[in-house]
C-alpha cells in the first residue's frame, strides 16, 4: 500500500492544484512561489493555509512581497534551525551573565576574607579607639558582602526562570519537528523512533506489542470528486476516530499520506484487533459534510492489518507482516479489519523474511 505510484499520484495531484493557483492568480512560475502554492496544496501547514486566504480576501492576490513573507514564515529551510540556534545562543548568554556574577561575587569574597586578615593583624596593636575602627569597618564590609550575595541570588533566581522558559520552548519546537501538521498525530520521523524503542521495551520486558496500519478505502476517488482540500479535511477526521479510540501506551500516527500506524505497548494481538475494529466502525459512522456548503460527502471506510511482535522481529518485519494484512484487507473487499492470523493472509507473507 505504500508504493512509490500512490506518492506519485499524490505528489501530481498536490502539483496540479500549485501550478491551477499560479495560472489562476497569473503569478510568475518561480520555485519559491511554487513551493508557496505546493504546501498550501497540501494542507501540511494550516496556518500557512489561513495567512493565504486572509491574504486573498483581503487583496484579491498574492503580491511578491507577501509571497516572500509567507515562504520566509512557514517554509524556509532554516527556520526550525533558526530557532534552535536563538535558544542555544540565549542560553549561552545567560550562562555568560551568571559565570560574570560568580566571578563578582568570588571576588568580593576573597577581598572580604584579605580584609579580615588585616583586621586580626591590626588586632595586637589596637587599643580603643583603633578597634571601634575595626569593628566598623567590619560591619561595612559584611554588609557590602551581604549586599552582593543578594545581587546575586536574585540574578540566580532570574536565571533559572529564564533557562526553564527557555527549556520550555526547546520542548515545543522538538514537539512540532515530531508532529504532523494537518492531524496534530505523531509524523513518521516520531513514529519510526517510537516503533524502535517499542521493539526494544517489548523484548526486555518480554510483554506483548502489536501494530496496526490503516488505509482509506478508494481515497484516490474521494479526492478526485472532492478536491484534495476536502480530502485533507476527512483526513483529520480519520486522524480524530483513530486517537479517540486509542489511549494509554498506545502511539498513533501518520504514516503516510492516508495511512495511520498505532503502535499498541503490552498489547497481544487479539486485543489490538478489537481496538482496529473500534476505529472502524468509528471511521464507518461518520456522515460528510462540506462545511462551507452543506453537501452531504456520504462516508468513508478504512482497511486496517494488524500484527503482533516475535522474537526475531525488526521494525521492517513487523511493518511487513502488518502491511501484508492491510493488503489482505483491501483484497477481501475493504472497510475490515485482517490479522495475522487470519485465513485470508497468504500464509508466505506471514513468514519471518531475513534480508
Ligand atoms: P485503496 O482502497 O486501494 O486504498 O484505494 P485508494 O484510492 O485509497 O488508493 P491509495 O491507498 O493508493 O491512495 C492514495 C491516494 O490517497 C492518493 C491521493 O489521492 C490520496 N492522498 C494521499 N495523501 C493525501 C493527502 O495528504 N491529502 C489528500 N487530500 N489526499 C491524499
Ligand atoms: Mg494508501
Ligand atoms: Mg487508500
Amino acid at each position: 500500500m505504500t508504493a512509490h505510484s500512490d506518492e506519485h499520484e499524490r505528489t501530481m495531484a498536490f502539483a496540479e492544484i500549485a501550478i491551477g493557483q499560479i495560472k489562476a492568480l497569473r503569478q510568475p512560475a518561480t520555485p519559491r512561489v511554487y513551493e508557496v502554492w505546493y504546501a498550501y496544496a497540501t494542507g501540511y501547514n494550516p496556518s500557512l493555509n489561513e495567512t493565504i486566504n486572509e491574504t486573498l480576501a483581503r487583496n484579491g492576490t498574492l503580491s511578491d512581497t507577501d509571497i516572500d513573507q509567507i515562504y520566509d514564515t512557514y517554509l524556509s529551510p532554516t527556520r526550525l534551525g533558526d530557532r534552535i540556534n536563538k535558544v542555544g545562543s540565549r542560553v549561552m548568554d545567560e550562562i555568560e551573565q551568571v559565570m560574570a556574577m560568580v566571578d563578582n561575587a568570588v571576588g568580593s569574597a576573597s577581598s572580604y576574607t584579605e580584609s579580615l586578615a588585616g583586621v586580626s593583624q591590626q588586632l595586637h596593636s589596637a587599643d580603643r579607639e583603633g578597634l571601634r575602627a575595626i569593628v566598623e569597618g567590619l560591619v561595612q564590609t559584611a554588609k557590602e558582602m551581604e549586599d552582593v550575595n543578594q545581587k546575586l541570588e536574585a540574578r540566580l533566581n532570574a536565571s533559572k526562570q529564564e533557562i526553564n522558559q527557555l527549556q520550555e520552548n526547546l520542548e515545543v519546537v522538538r514537539t512540532e519537528s515530531l508532529t504532523d501538521p494537518l492531524t496534530s498525530l505523531a509524523n513518521r520521523k516520531f513514529f519510526d523512533q517510537a516503533m524502535a524503542k517499542a521493539i526494544v521495551d517489548a523484548a526486555a520486558g518480554q510483554e506483548p506489542m502489536s501494530l496496526m496500519l490503516t488505509d482509506i478505502d478508494h481515497f484516490k476517488t474521494f479526492n478526485d470528486t472532492y478536491g484534495h482540500l476536502t480530502g485533507d479535511q476527512v483526513l483529520r477526521l480519520v486522524a480524530l476516530s483513530v486517537k479517540q479510540n486509542v489511549k494509554g501506551q498506545d502511539l498513533a500516527a501518520r504514516y503516510g499520506g492516508e495511512e495511520f500506524a498505532v503502535i499498541l505497548p503490552n498489547t497481544v494481538l487479539r486485543s489490538a484487533v478489537t481496538v482496529a475494529d473500534h476505529i472502524r466502525r468509528a471511521v464507518m459512522a461518520k456522515e460528510l459534510m462540506k462545511r462551507s456548503t452543506g453537501e452531504h460527502l456520504g462516508r468513508v471506510t478504512i482497511s486496517i492489518g494488524v500484527a503482533t511482535l516475535r522474537a526475531d522481529d525488526t521494525v521492517a518485519s513487523l511493518i511487513g507482516r502488518a502491511d501484508a494484512c492491510l493488503y489482505a484487507a483491501k483484497r477481501n473487499g475493504r472497510n475490515r479489519v485482517i490479522c495475522e492470523s487470519d485465513p485470508e493472509v497468504a500464509p508466505a507473507a506471514m513468514q519471518t523474511q531475513v534480508a
